[in-house]
């Protein structure tokens, strides 16, 4: 809404250009009211952004800037095609295209609308052209679609848009406004007579009202849009290095804030499309992704300083987002997978806002200070089981201990080591090996890579693991690594190329999947058939972007897969991720389904008798939920699993 300053900004403004343009255009009053009311609409249109966006926008920082044409391409494909706004919600997607559509149609329209006011109006003719007639057709497809969005916005009222907002209801009447104006322009008055002068004059006051209206309202989206898609990540975004030099901890102030987040925060459009498809929320949490971007955008604009703290501090508007809810992410990407413009929850907010919190000591949530515990403690992994258990795998099973001539690392991970089933898998991922005649071997000491601390928030523990996995890599010259674990691939992939000494080592790191798709060929494979259905891991499909191998080397086993309803990276969250599985506290899902379960009943919806999966963490979760479901005939099983059920040779 106009504050105060916005007014006398508006007044003061209209002032002085009316003088201006005048004295300019001298005495062709028409001519000057519509230079005024131009400049004075831009003027407040920049003045109001700038209170807003630019006095906030960090001095420093990088936005990403690389691959550009992959970039551009993406801002065609998701502003000029609509592409994820359809994807989504294909009804509601296709009227909000038809108005931006619509916005291109009258793009050249309005540029020529603009000139004859600066020209006068008499120059006017009743010439009409097919562009007219094309633009007319767009007006009536972008009336039709702020009829439907209006109907849902003002009647319908779905939870995820929140409460009414009489901004909303502005933009709505402009827009139509411009559309019913430009048609009666159009096709109802002749030009230039003294009707269509009139209508001519509401469609110019309209559009620039509609000018000032963008950056009061969420509409500011309709600017930062292609911005915040440009910038955004490929995948899932990751946490931000923390800077070597200062005091950087994590996202603490809200000054924190980095430049792409800032931009975030200002773009969202309030569509709640990221709440409706957060698994956290729809097992009954109070996460909301959505109330995260506005709280730091009101936190940011109210110039408050913590950005966040306990309930009891929220409440006391000490700080703007709950601890509470930043331990309920299972930082599974979803919303970030869905946002129509581009905005990044996860890594560069959520999980760094969790790093303010544990960097300053101000995590109150016992289960997190848990983990952390026991992961600071030897043996240093997070079920806090003793290495005998990783040393009996490899002895038993003869695992070959890499020794630097080896051409892969298989990395085990917690997962792999520690869980029984896990263990199968590395035994699967051992027949593989060998049968492809890979030469490998596993660190004769291995501890957690850090992931469960770093996605917790505690980066010291993090650094203090990663230093000495990083001196293991150098002193065991490890070129390449395989492991089964998304987590840990992502972590070496992603997070551990932001430490300089793992950087410079140039050590290759794939998934188990990306793996054996590269080895099919060597694989002595008998398939047979199997009624199957895939479970994308988060991790792997929108973190990673893997989407396409698992399901391939399944087909090349024999597999027959039935797809579930949310599938690649639309998939949904076992609810292990982002520590869950060591911090989740069950007792809030209360009264809805929980994440396991619900992801379990989408799967043995398609009928398969095997549910294939690619990442330890994920079995653990659907097996509680089959138990709890009472479906436990149903087979989990790891895609390696499957591929080793069916080599011809095999040595055990
Ligand atoms: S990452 Fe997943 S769990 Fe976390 S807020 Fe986003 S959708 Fe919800
Ligand atoms: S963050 Fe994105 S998906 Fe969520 S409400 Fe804002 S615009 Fe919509």
């Amino acid at each position: 809404m106009l504050t105060q300053s916005n007014r006398q900004d508006m007044f003061a403004s209209c002032f002085i250009v009316l003088t201006a343009s005048v004295t300019y255009i001298g005495y062709d009053l028409p001519r000057a009211a519509f230079v005024a009311i131009a400049l004075t609409s831009l003027w407040l249109f920049y003045r109001i952004a700038n209170r807003r966006l630019l006095s906030v926008f960090p001095k420093q920082g990088d936005l990403p800037h690389d691959h550009v044409a992959k970039r551009l391409w993406r801002v065609f494909v998701e502003v000029v095609l609509q592409y994820r706004v359809v994807r989504d919600r294909p009804l509601v997607g296709i009227l909000h295209a038809f108005v931006i559509w619509g916005f291109f149609a009258f793009a050249w329209y309005s540029a020529n609308h603009m000139l004859l006011g600066l020209r006068g109006l008499n120059h006017a003719t009743n010439e009409r052209t097919w562009y007219g007639a094309f633009v007319a057709i767009w007006a009536v497809a972008v009336l039709v679609g702020m009829i439907g969005l209006s109907i849902r916005r003002f009647i319908l009222r779905p939870k995820a848009l929140g409460k009414l907002s009489p901004t909303s209801g502005a933009v709505a009447f402009l827009i139509s406004a411009l559309m019913v104006t430009y048609l009666l322009g159009w096709g109802v008055f002749p030009a230039p007579g003294t009707a269509w002068k009139v209508n001519w004059w509401v469609h110019t006051v309209v559009f620039f009202t509609l000018l000032v209206v963008i950056p009061i309202s969420k509409h500011l989206h309709l600017v930062l849009a292609p911005v915040t898609i440009f910038f955004r990540s490929e995948n899932t975004s990751v946490m931000r290095p923390l800077r070597e030099e200062g005091e950087d901890l994590g996202l603490i102030h809200l000054k924190d804030l980095g430049r792409k987040d800032v931009l975030d925060v200002d773009a969202c459009v309030e569509c709640g499309r990221c709440t409706d498809f957060c698994p956290a929320n729809l097992a009954g949490g109070t996460l909301s992704p959505k109330h995260i971007i506005l709280d730091l955008r009101r936190g940011l604009l109210s110039g408050g300083d913590l950005a966040a703290g306990t309930a009891e501090e929220k409440n006391a508007e000490k700080v703007f987002v709950t601890e509470d809810d930043l331990f309920q992410c299972y930082s599974c990407g979803a919303c970030e997978y869905v946002c129509p413009v581009g905005i990044e929850h996860v890594g560069r907010k959520i999980l760094d806002l969790r790093r303010g919190l544990a960097s300053e000591g101000r995590i109150t949530n016992e289960r997190v200070n848990q983990l952390f515990t026991t992961m600071e403690r030897a043996p240093h992994n997070p079920w806090g089981v003793s290495h005998d258990t990783r040393q009996k795998l490899i002895e038993s099973r003869q695992f070959p201990v890499f020794d630097g001539t080896q051409e892969w690392l298989f990395w085990l991970g917690c997962g792999l080591n520690y869980d029984p089933h896990g263990q199968a898998v590395a035994q699967a991922m051992r027949q593989i090996l060998d049968a492809a005649g890979v030469s490998w071997g596993v660190l004769a000491r291995e501890t957690c890579c850090g992931e469960p601390a770093r996605r917790a928030g505690n980066e010291y523990l993090f650094l203090e693991l990663s230093g000495k996995l990083v001196e293991s890599f150098q002193g065991a010259r490890v070129k390449n690594i395989v492991s089964c674990d998304p987590h840990c691939t992502t972590m070496l992939d992603k997070d551990y190329r932001q430490i300089a000494a793992f950087s410079q080592l140039g050590i290759k790191v794939l998934h188990h999947t990306e793996f054996i798709r590269e080895i099919l060929p060597k694989l002595p494979l008998k398939p047979s058939e199997m009624k199957a259905t895939y479970h994308d891991p988060c991790y792997l499909a929108r973190w990673r972007g893997i989407t396409d191998a698992p399901r391939e080397i399944l087909q090349a086993a024999g597999a027959h897969i039935t797809e579930a309803s949310h599938h690649g990276r639309n998939t949904q969250c076992c609810g292990a991720g982002g520590a869950q599985l060591f911090i989740a506290d069950d007792s809030r899902e209360q009264g809805k389904q929980r994440a396991n379960q619900r992801r379990f009943a989408q799967l043995i919806q398609t009928g398969a008798t095997t549910i294939a999966v690619a990442c330890p963490y994920c079995p653990i979760m659907l097996r509680d939920a089959a138990g709890a479901l009472k479906r436990d005939a149903v087979e989990i099983l790891d895609v390696a699993e499957i591929v080793a059920r069916n080599l011809t040779s095999k040595e055990r």
